[in-house]
């Protein structure tokens, strides 16, 4: 029998998991999630820091930022599987006054949209939460004790678990190889499994989300990005427990993992492609950074064959694009999250939902994410990219 579903998803990553759980919970089960791979999570999902914050800089950020992030905090509950939510807060540290003023601008803004529980910190301040940081240089900062981590593997696989119940389908090991368009309106999907009729398509496919708008004939803007993360053996020279710690000097930021410590940096020398070898010359840098802010950490023991590397999903705004395709009926957009995709997963799957079944969404004026943003140049420019 030929299948058919009201709705496809392309990718089965915390993104497309999240669009799957919010359909079903609006009453839309009759929805097939289609992912190439044979497990969940082997896209950018499963290679995230697990970051979340709502310290952004732009509106319709930090209004995701509060949804997802309350919506976290309740997520086993509401979901019935566990996030692994840990609100041990993010903490900028400022070394000048153009730093400390963007923090402050950022704070006002935050502020007036619910974000209360963001506070200016002084150095003292920051040297009681991490003592061990070198903080001569160090001229105030912000933090914010909502913002944290959660496990992406358990937060996407809980979007799918609980959407599964509810009758959406999932087919692993199965890749899209077209999309069919008929008078400009969706009409059905080939997978390597054979056909399926459809009238909506949800391009749910992160990095290679270019790719498979490609299929249908649509532009989209989102490029693969290199982001490597190391993690340190075993370290007790720092505190059991501390925020997420944000050098704006350079970028470096980093958390408490396990044992160990992970180290962040973005590298503004890497160049887009779908590069995911980890590059063993990164731990020398990453290290002289970790080193300058946090000396300690020279003494960190570090393997390299830990390390790993994943891809960012990047629009020229550093946004992500939601909403549909302007020529294609029934293709919609849920990408380009530009290395905000874990934390904002509660949101953009239920605005996406939101769209696709109503045609509006009351959570965000969601016509600015629209990926027509780009031809009207009504750019969003999210500065706070970590
Ligand atoms: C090193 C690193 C650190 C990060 N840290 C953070 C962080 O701290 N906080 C945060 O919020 N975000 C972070 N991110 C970003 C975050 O991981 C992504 O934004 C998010 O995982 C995107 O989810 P997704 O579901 O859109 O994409 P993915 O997880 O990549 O899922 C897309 C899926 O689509 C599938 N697919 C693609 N093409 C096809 C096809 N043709 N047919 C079938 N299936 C297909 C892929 O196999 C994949 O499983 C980080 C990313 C990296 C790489």
């Amino acid at each position: 029998m030929a299948e058919t579903a009201d709705v496809v998803i392309i990718g089965s990553g915390i993104v497309g998991s999240s669009v799957a759980y919010n359909l079903a919970q609006q009453g839309c089960t009759n929805v097939l999630v289609i992912e190439r791979e044979a497990h969940q999570g082997k896209g950018s999902t499963g290679k995230s820091m697990g970051g979340v914050r709502a310290q952004f800089t732009t509106t319709v950020n930090i209004q995701m930022s509060i949804y997802s992030i309350n919506f976290f905090a309740t997520f086993d509950e509401v979901v019935g599987h566990p996030a692994d939510y840990r609100a041990h807060g993010y903490l900028f540290c400022a070394t000048t006054e153009r730093h400390l003023d963007y923090l402050k601008t950022n704070r006002t803004l935050q502020q007036s949209l619910g974000l209360k529980n963001v506070e200016l910190v002084s150095r003292e301040d920051i040297l009681g939460m991490v003592p061990q940081l070198k903080a001569d240089d160090i001229i105030g900062g912000t933090y914010c004790n909502t913002d944290g981590f959660v496990d992406p593997h358990s937060v996407m696989m809980g979007f799918m678990l609980n959407a599964r119940e509810r009758g959406v389908r999932l087919w692993l090991d199965t890749e899209v190889t077209g999309i069919d368009v008929d008078n400009g309106r969706i009409t059905g999907v080939q997978t390597s499994r054979g056909h399926v009729s459809t009238p909506v398509v949800v391009n749910a496919a992160g990095a290679w989300a270019a790719g498979v708008a490609k299929m249908a004939g649509a532009e989209l803007p989102v490029e693969p990005l290199r982001r490597q993360l190391v993690p340190t053996e075993p370290f007790d020279g720092l505190p059991k427990r501390f925020p997420m710690v944000i050098d704006m000097s350079t970028g470096f930021h980093f958390r408490r993992e396990g044992k160990g410590i992970l180290l962040a940096w973005n590298d503004p020398e890497e160049t887009p492609g779908f590069k995911t070898d980890f590059d063993n010359t990164f731990v020398e840098k990453i290290l002289t950074r970790a080193a300058a802010r946090v000396p300690c950490l020279a003494d960190a023991a570090v393997n390299p064959r830990r390390a790993w590397a994943g891809l960012y999903e990047m629009t020229p705004d550093h946004h992500s694009i939601i909403g549909p395709a302007p020529n294609v009926k029934g293709l919609f957009f849920v990408n380009g999250f530009s290395g905000h995709g874990v934390m904002h997963s509660p949101a953009s799957g239920r605005i996406t939902a939101d769209l696709v079944l109503s045609n509006h969404s009351d959570l965000v004026d969601a016509m600015q994410l629209s990926v027509e943003r780009f031809k009207t140049g009504k750019l969003l420019h999210e500065t706070a990219v970590l």
